[in-house]
């Protein structure tokens, strides 16, 4: 098998220089630097010179330059440390038991840049560590759970680790019968892509544990076209080269990702790569993530409109909500009804449930849209709580 695709050697020896402080941006008047300093303070910023070299500085509004440089406005009071209430679903450290067949290992917790609207960005400021450098509990765990088939290793961004770390997770779950699909969340191959060209020792690694009938999932994360460059491009060939599949979830950003002739065009690229766009995700409700959320109703329109410029294979996503309950879709709003269904739920109750609320186009989340009289006994029940609205149960 030819997993070293067709890179050319002058692009793949170069190593992206990390970027930790804003005063190293000459590009960034001085002025800046010092309004921004009480959003680094409490929201890391980091980035590498490839990604940075991506930004049309000349343009304030840039989607690159808004997905990687802070905003003073990250600093309005808003949102939990941890939106989709991750703790509950946590059995052990770094292992959550998301649904009946689904585990997630937290094997790191840093990536490669930090995304300004990350919904883990309390991994990248907490002093407490949630991820296990030693996965020896995770594995423990999913041994002792014949019901997870499925995998998601996770931070952070897995493709930070070392190939030899990585592979001794990959390598453990391998021997796991009951596990069948080991998926990696990972940004990487837009952050950093000469991770993947430059380590012919990953990209087989990968080779050797993605078997025909238990594949390897490279869940990547491309926000914007512009991300889509020669090298990540071939980054990504080079893993389906090796039999890993390959598919996109991002979510929709206010500046970044939430114009409809963008998408269009991330998602019809993405699958002339063949990487089928699998989720659009609501962005959450995390600290410092005002300025990036887009109402439910205006994300769904925009979507919709995207979806009239692809082909069916580029149109394959699922808009949803990563809610404490599950993952919801948004599968229709009218004049007067957002309607939502239970893709996945926490709960056997809430399995494939459809919800109707009244429709708000300011609502961000589903806790603050307001269920339809009727359909609240029969779907679900609000209970206050002192940190949020309602709880869905
Ligand atoms: S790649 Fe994912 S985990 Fe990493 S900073 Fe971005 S959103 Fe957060």
């Amino acid at each position: 098998m030819d997993t070293k695709g067709h890179g050319d050697l002058t692009v793949r020896k170069r190593r992206p220089r990390t970027v930790f402080d804003l005063d190293r941006l000459p590009q960034l008047p001085s002025s800046e630097k010092i309004r921004l300093r009480a959003v680094t303070e409490q929201f890391a910023f980091k980035a590498n010179d490839y990604y940075l070299g991506l930004v049309d500085w000349y343009d304030p509004d840039d989607p690159i330059r808004r997905l990687i440089i802070p905003h003073r406005s990250e600093l309005s009071r808003f949102g939990k440390l941890d939106p989709s209430n991750e703790k509950a679903v946590t059995v052990c450290r770094g292992v959550q038991h998301k649904y009946e067949s689904t585990v997630l290992l937290l094997v790191n917790e840093t990536c490669p840049a930090f995304c300004r609207y990350c919904f883990r960005k309390r991994l990248f400021a907490n002093d407490t560590p949630e991820a296990a450098y030693d996965m020896k509990d995770g594995l423990e765990y999913v041994r002792q759970h014949p019901e997870v088939s499925n995998v998601l290793m996770t931070g952070g961004d897995p493709l930070v680790l070392s190939t030899p770390r990585l592979e001794k997770i990959v390598a453990a779950l391998r021997c796991i019968d009951h596990v069948r699909i080991i998926r990696i969340g990972s940004k990487m191959p837009a952050f950093n892509p000469f991770r993947i060209l430059n380590d012919d020792t990953l990209v087989e690694m990968l080779a050797k544990y993605s078997w025909p009938d238990r594949r390897i999932y490279l869940m990547c994360h491309f926000d914007h076209p512009r991300e889509l460059t020669s090298e990540a491009r071939q980054a990504v060939d080079r893993l389906l080269r090796a039999g890993v599949v390959c598919v996109n979830q991002n979510p929709i950003i206010r500046g970044i990702s939430d114009d409809p002739d963008v998408m269009a065009e991330l998602w019809n690229e993405l699958s002339f790569m063949g990487v089928p766009q699998y989720y659009v995700f609501q962005c959450r409700p995390a600290v410092g993530n005002e300025p990036y959320s887009v109402p439910v109703v205006e994300a769904y329109h925009k979507i919709e409109q995207a979806k009239k410029l692809c082909s069916g294979l580029a149109k394959r996503l699922k808009y949803g909500m990563s809610h404490e309950s599950g993952k919801i879709e948004i599968v229709g709003v009218d004049h007067r009804h957002v309607y939502l269904k239970y893709h996945r739920a926490k709960r056997k109750v809430d399995e494939q449930r459809f919800i109707v609320c009244h429709r708000d186009d300011k609502a961000c989340w589903l806790d603050q849209l307001r269920p339809v009289e009727g359909y609240r006994n029969d779907y679900y029940r609000a209970v206050s709580r002192p940190d949020s609205a309602h709880q869905w149960i």
